[in-house]
């Protein structure tokens, strides 16, 4: 049997809307070639839609209730966030990686979510650190020296990178901020092939990160159901450019690679973003309400800032990145102080009324609602609410002066778009193509990959082989 060169590539916030429309119209050649001769469709993304939930999911087989991992605290004892920021070492459940290398396959991962501290394995790790900034960034730690790079060079994306502080003046500006994402799309790019020169792999996970920071910042002008849909051709023309650097990038990287197998996919989809959920002000609505939940529920945010040890030897952002990194990904929590004790409910009707009015909470004016679902201790083990937000709406710590569902700002918040469920998946493998549609779910991945390796899905994953 001919070697199996397996190359995964992770394309965050690719959505099949966007990247189809650009492949009819001829911008994505390579991207068009492995739909063409492969199979593809949706990819469902577990709650809440953010990159280590999915993450997890993506290494694990396994959903949220099963990983515990729902956003990026980690969820401690007696259910409540512990202080510390998710990383590889919170999976409890072995990754893809380790299956992969107990299976005798050499394989390297580039930037792969939730890779940080790398992990020993049979092959080599450059782990993202979107919440770090470590010099041990890669397995096996002289792997950096070894390829001729330090930190700086090498140093995985960042959120918000190249987005100005204030927002976007003029087209400059936007320029300026495309520039850097092409740059970091072609890094990576150098970085995959010089990791496939060390030696012969099986396979190789490649995470393509600016795909998520362009769009964040720019969806209102390529998405003309956006809201505030600005009609601009040359901006237009910047954004094609980055996705057309983006397949020229996968094209070179499979090439140079000489994968007989490709599995392309994106941990969440994109869409418009419409409202900010202000936490602040719904907590203080609340409070108002039941005066049983006055001092009783809090954001988690400010008990994390108390409780994290910044001067950890795995070296945690400097506090005001982490803080602008927490602040704008961890408000899906919301924590039962004394509502809870030892995951044992003390109050159940205040409980009720808080879910309810969660569940029934709608945006007047665009007359939608504003939460699909509410996840609480049964489902994901945790004494706080976890908040699954509707399609379009996002949350921030926000305060009581500003209103409950605030307005987005395009070009100067980093907010224009925002992450939705589906994502997408394309498998094409060489000589034996299967071609057809499909919807799936991230969980089907980790048994798709081991099957392709020729190796048994673990008992406990949830999802089904895609071949
Ligand atoms: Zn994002």
């Amino acid at each position: 049997m001919a070697h199996a060169k397996l190359a995964v590539i992770n394309l965050n916030g690719g959505s099949l809307e966007l990247i189809g429309r650009l492949i009819s119209e001829g911008r994505m050649p390579a991207l068009k070639k492995l739909i063409e001769g492969g199979s593809y469709g949706l990819l469902e993304s577990p709650l809440p839609t953010l990159d280590y939930p999915s993450a997890a999911s993506f290494l694990t087989g396994r959903g949220p209730s099963r990983h515990k991992i729902f956003g990026f605290a980690e969820i401690g004892e007696y259910g409540l966030p512990n202080g510390r920021i998710v990383n590889r070492e919170s999976l409890k459940e072995k990754t893809l990686f380790q299956i992969l290398s107990d299976n005798k396959k050499k394989i390297a991962s580039l930037y792969m979510p939730l890779s940080f501290p790398p992990e020993p394995i049979n092959g080599y790790i450059v782990s993202e650190s979107p919440a770090h900034d470590s010099s041990e960034f890669t397995y096996p730690p002289k792997l950096a020296k070894e390829i001729n790079m330090e930190l700086n060079d090498i140093a995985p994306p960042k959120p918000q990178e190249g987005f100005p502080a204030d927002g976007f003046k003029d087209r400059v500006d936007i320029k300026k901020f495309i520039a850097v994402a092409i740059e970091r799309i072609n890094r990576t790019k150098e970085v995959a092939i010089r990791l496939t020169a060390i030696e012969e792999l099986d396979a190789i996970f490649i995470q393509f990160y600016a795909t998520d920071t362009v769009q964040h910042a720019l969806w209102h002008y390529i998405d003309n159901r956006h809201p505030h849909f600005t009609q601009d051709p040359e901006v237009v023309k910047m954004i094609y450019d980055f996705f057309m650097n983006l397949d020229r990038a996968i094209e070179e990287v499979l090439l140079r690679y000489g994968a007989s197998s490709t599995l392309i996919f994106s941990d969440h989809g994109y869409g418009p973003c419409l409202k900010i959920l202000n936490l602040e002000k719904l907590l203080e609505e609340f409070k108002t309400r039941d005066p049983y939940l006055r001092d009783r529920v809090d954001l988690p945010i400010a008990r994390l800032f108390k409780k994290i040890d910044f001067t950890s030897r795995r070296g945690i952002l400097p506090l005001s990145l982490y803080q602008r990194f927490i602040a704008a990904t961890c408000g899906v929590f919301i924590d039962f102080k004394t509502l809870y004790i030892n995951k044992r409910i003390i109050r159940e009707a205040s409980l009720k009324n808080l879910i309810q009015s969660l569940e029934t909470l709608r945006d007047g004016e665009l007359d939608k609602k504003v939460i699909d679902r509410i996840w609480h201790t049964e489902d994901s083990g945790a004494a706080t609410l976890i908040l699954d937000l509707a399609e379009g709406y996002t949350s921030r710590p926000g305060s009581s002066h500003q209103p409950l569902l605030m307005p987005i700002i395009p070009n100067r918040d980093f907010l224009s778009g925002t992450h939705k469920k589906d994502g997408f998946w394309v498998l094409h493998r060489g000589g034996n193509n299967e071609k057809r549609e499909l919807a799936a779910s991230i969980v089907d991945l980790a048994p798709t990959i081991l099957s392709i390796m020729g190796i048994r899905p673990l008992g406990g994953m949830e999802g089904r082989a895609l071949i």
